[in-house]
């Protein structure tokens, strides 16, 4: 067991106060029997709700994954794909299991892209000569040896970037202002990290020769956010990177004065050949049904900036620490619950593919999955995605969430990056998600570290998760068949 749990049932200094700032949670504990008497047939049952209860409160005091996010961060860092430190995190993720005392602590094989940042510097020449801060997209080339000088063409988005023609493009540094809204749902993400993807790829084909995108991130440091881009499979592959806000608006000053505006970028990123890395899996193993599995999902890689504090140790640190708490209760639950800390969700989501194809033969034996991968506030809602006629069960669910402050929403869960894969197997999916207004302030940033996570917030993630984890262990319902996906990227 881990020696640095903290005592079962100790009274959490902040336990008194769950989700304290969500408006109309109900009041702790205020299971409300009968309220959801057209359901009671199909509903949990009251000894359940009240173990269900207890654990959920008792995991607001839990240090498990508080601790977790600080040691990872500490002790390896920096977890980028393919690297020496992502192995290193591998290692430190199959102890830390061992040490919690999960069963079936295993390493499974991925093979990881391997790519290296390098030097990145750019400066506007013209008119007005000044160095900016920006960052290399990740996957983009590097520059030729003293890099690229062009005219910069400013384009607001890329429908604005869709209408230009090659006349205008051809020659050119592209830069893409368009300006990310900060969101609690962070829908301001999805709206804004299309230019990041696929910007380079659509400039090329205008026969650009370089793409600056304002960062993909709502702080006003002076850093570049970097992320994964992608180049077109039979196009031409022109170098990427993404300016700080600040240095994003000063660009856009110096295009406001009319005047021609001359930009040198000097990368010197590249590609090398894939390496192995792993994806880490970890068990409680069910007492009647052990071969029906509870996935628990989040990805231990990180980019190589920061130290991947909020993306993604927080999310491993709260399902680690929602399957431990429910290790220690006095009996197993009926169901086995899988924590798998993904390899490589930042640039390729080669251990969610690797997991889809190594387990293929038992997905129709995942009853249900989830993951946390949107930073280390305070769960907002949750969604399920399972067949209609379980729904009276998960609106039983969301009412043991509402004293954490969490609403149920919807049952259009979508699963994360790392669950994505499961979607054509029809496997029944939930998500958390959290409040995510100041994540895209870190996010894919130096400053991802783990000083900006908060402990309360983060205990009542692992409530959540615990909560949620520890039903879908418990009762024989299935959840099938999920709804289909409709396409929605
Ligand atoms: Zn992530
Ligand atoms: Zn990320």
């Amino acid at each position: 067991m881990s020696p640095g749990a903290a005592a079962p049932g100790a009274a959490a200094p902040g336990a008194a106060a769950p989700g304290a700032a969500a408006p109309g949670a109900a009041a702790p504990g205020a299971a409300a029997p009968g309220a959801a008497a057209p359901n009671d047939a199909q509903g949990l049952d009251e000894d359940l709700k009240e173990r269900a209860s207890e654990l959920r409160d008792r995991a607001l005091g839990d240090e498990v994954a508080y601790l977790f996010v600080e040691q990872l961060t500490t002790e390896v860092g920096s977890r980028f794909a393919g690297t020496a430190s992502d192995r290193r995190g591998v290692e430190w993720a199959l102890r830390k299991l061992e040490a919690l005392g999960f069963d079936n602590v295993r390493a499974e094989p991925v093979e990881v892209p391997r790519w290296v940042r390098g030097h990145a510097r750019g400066e506007i020449v013209a008119p007005y000569p000044q160095a900016v801060a920006l960052i290399a997209l990740g996957g983009s080339d590097g520059t030729p040896d003293g890099g690229i000088e062009a005219e910069v063409l400013e384009v607001a988005d890329m429908e604005d970037l869709a209408t230009r023609d090659a006349a205008e493009v051809a020659g050119k540094i592209v830069f893409i202002s368009q300006r990310m809204r900060r969101t609690p749902d962070g829908t301001g993400y999805g709206e804004a990290v299309g230019k990041r993807v696929t910007g380079a790829s659509k400039a090329a084909a205008l026969g650009a020769v370089a793409v600056l995108i304002r960062s993909a991130g709502t702080d006003y440091n002076r850093l570049g956010h970097t992320g994964t881009m992608r180049y077109a499979d039979d196009g031409r592959r022109i170098p990427a990177a993404a300016l700080s806000n600040p240095d994003a608006d000063t660009l856009s000053r110096q295009m406001a004065s009319g005047k021609t505006v001359r930009f040198r970028l000097d990368l010197g990123s590249r590609h090398l050949d894939p390496v192995m890395s792993a994806n880490v899996i970890g068990e409680i193993v069910g007492r009647e049904a052990p071969d029906e599995i509870v996935l628990l999902a989040a990805h231990l890689d990180s980019w190589d900036v920061g130290t991947g504090a909020v993306d993604d140790a927080s999310g491993c640190g709260i399902i680690t620490a929602a399957a431990h708490l429910i290790g220690q209760l006095p009996q197993r639950p009926r169901r086995t619950l899988r924590v798998f800390l993904a390899a490589n969700e930042e640039f390729g989501l080669s251990g969610a593919r690797a997991y889809a194809e190594r387990h293929a033969d038992t997905l129709a034996q995942h009853i249900a999955g989830f993951e946390s991968d949107l930073g280390a506030d305070r769960v907002r809602v949750m969604r399920s995605r399972v067949a209609p006629d379980a729904i009276p069960l998960v609106e039983d669910i969301a009412e043991l969430l509402a004293p954490l402050g969490i609403e149920y929403e919807n049952n259009e869960a979508r699963g994360g990056a790392d669950l994505s894969p499961l979607r054509p197997h029809g496997v029944p999916l939930f998500d958390l998600p959290q409040d995510a207004s100041r994540y895209f302030d870190l996010h894919h940033t130096d400053n991802d570290t783990f000083d900006k996570i908060d402990p309360e917030q983060l205990a009542q993630n692992v409530a959540a998760y615990a909560t949620l984890a520890y039903i879908l262990a418990e009762v024989k319902e299935d959840f099938r068949p999920a709804p289909e996906f409709e396409p929605r990227r």
